[in-house]
């Protein structure tokens, strides 16, 4: 029972096995703590929630760190612009990120670490990488990683080496004029007038950290030299990635990941997310219409994450009667055998082999439909209903993180006059200790393809699978 991952480096899918025998040690990179992240954003951490979901019920315990980018030029920014200091404007984003990962289902990270709690380790990262040669301080102050000292560079995204050498590839960056090589990138930012109070001292004058450090520091300080696997937006493969693998590995001399697990962007009405096209959703935007977390969850995990997703509205309001049809079917397999599965059961093949077979979520969930369309108590015995109802429980609630919306409740509500009027029979006479009257009843709700749950205060209805 091993999860088998594509990944980015090697090209190919390989099974996922920790280092150390134990735990499985990743690293995610984190949100920039300066607005509300946007469904783009969520599709990212919600399979890596996924990914480590599943991992964890293959047996494996894990250790899940994701950073939080509060210094760079967006937050400085943005703290500037609202009067406030760094600390306080990036509390109240990282707050609402937290606020919209609990909505979505996402299972908190071990460590969260931010930058700016890490400056003594990015810049002994910095010193290290200044002694080895791997970098060189400019005139004004800032640190550059030497591109040139690397040979390894552009692996992880397979670019050519000469093409970054020449600056093809290269990014832009505002405050980068002093470089050796156009390819160099920033470990140290000298202070400028426009960071306002938001600068840090170092051995190479006052400034800020560079933002890909952080994640090579905070890394190696919670998961160690070489961890298992690294993770983050397709979008952060070059250069975020290939930057920290350049930075970690020429410091410590070790390889950084044994796998790198990236998720592919999401469209929205088949167009690229921009904030002139106004399709930046966030979860909040999406409330307002109508939309809850649950929802969003559902339509982000309908695509297979190295494919690119296509976001729409329509697909919105479709994730809920998706999630009430899957509610409904399990709250009337349970009640075929009049018993609710227990938590915690073996998952139902194969859909389970569908997510340890490169996550694939989207066949999962076909795997789980046909089945729920196969069933019927004609093929179904009580006992076989209960297990299965467990299974699918254990793959849709505990691996793929959804809380299905509560299914009796609505299906006593849209049952005919004639079988809730049985029903308030049955439950009158079992009150009243009636087993023989209750039985009776009962056979003649299940004639009428109905069956009738017992709870302490009251009762559920739901229709027979296939009913
Ligand atoms: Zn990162």
């Amino acid at each position: 029972m091993t999860l088998h991952l594509f990944d980015t480096l090697s090209r190919s899918i390989r099974p996922l096995r920790p280092l150390d025998g134990k735990s499985f040690r990743f690293y995610c990179c984190g949100p920039t703590v300066y607005g509300p992240a946007h469904i783009g954003n969520f599709r990212t951490f919600v399979m890596q929630d996924v990914f480590r979901r599943v991992i964890e019920a293959t047996g494996l315990p894990t250790r899940h760190v994701r950073n939080l980018t509060d210094v760079d030029d967006k937050t400085i920014r943005g703290a500037e612009a609202a009067g406030q200091s760094l600390s306080a404007f990036t509390a109240k984003w990282r707050d609402a990120f937290h606020a919209d990962c609990a909505a979505l289902g996402c299972r908190p990270p071990h460590v969260e670490p931010s930058a700016v709690e890490h400056l003594p380790q990015q810049i002994a990262m910095i010193e290290t990488l200044v002694a080895k040669g791997h970098a060189y301080a400019a005139d004004d102050g800032s640190v550059y990683f030497k591109l040139s000292s690397f040979p390894g560079y552009g692996r992880l995204s397979h670019l050519d080496t000469r093409e970054l050498r020449h600056g093809a590839a290269v990014t832009s960056d505002e405050y980068e004029n002093d470089k050796e090589s156009v390819s160099d990138f920033a470990l140290w930012k000298a202070r400028k007038p426009e960071d306002g109070a938001n600068f840090w001292p170092s051995p190479w004058g006052e400034g800020r950290p560079g933002w890909h450090l952080e994640c090579s520091a905070m890394a190696l300080q919670y998961l160690g030299e070489t961890f298992d696997l690294h993770s983050g937006g397709v979008d952060l493969v070059f250069p975020h990635h290939e930057n920290e693998i350049a930075q970690s590995e020429c410091c410590t001399g070790h390889r950084l990941c044994e796998h790198w697990f990236h998720i592919t962007h999401l469209l929205v009405d088949g167009r690229k997310m921009s904030k002139s096209l106004g399709n930046l959703y966030t979860l909040a935007q999406l409330a307002d219409m109508g939309h809850d977390a649950m929802a969003v969850r559902w339509v982000l995990l309908n695509g297979h994450y190295r494919q690119p997703l296509n976001f729409t509205l329509d697909n919105l309001a479709g994730a809920r009667s998706a999630l009430a049809r899957l509610a409904k079917s399990l709250a009337a397999l349970e009640q075929h055998s009049g018993q609710t599965a227990p938590r915690l059961t073996p998952p139902v093949q194969p859909a389970w082999q569908a997510l340890l077979d490169d996550l694939n979520v989207p066949k999962a969930l076909g795997q789980i439909f046909t089945l729920l369309n196969e069933t019927t108590p004609a093929t179904v015995a009580p006992a076989a209903a209960t297990e299965m109802a467990a299974g699918l429980r254990f793959i849709l609630e505990e691996t793929l993180g959804l809380t299905l919306p509560p299914a009796t409740a609505e299906s006593t509500a849209s049952a005919p006059d004639n079988v809730r009027t049985l029903a308030e029979k049955r439950w009158a006479a079992r009150t009243a200790k009636d087993w023989a009257a209750a039985d009776a009843l009962r056979a003649e709700l299940a004639a009428l393809g109905w069956t009738m749950k017992d709870g302490k205060e009251n009762y559920t209805l739901s229709p027979l699978p296939g009913a």
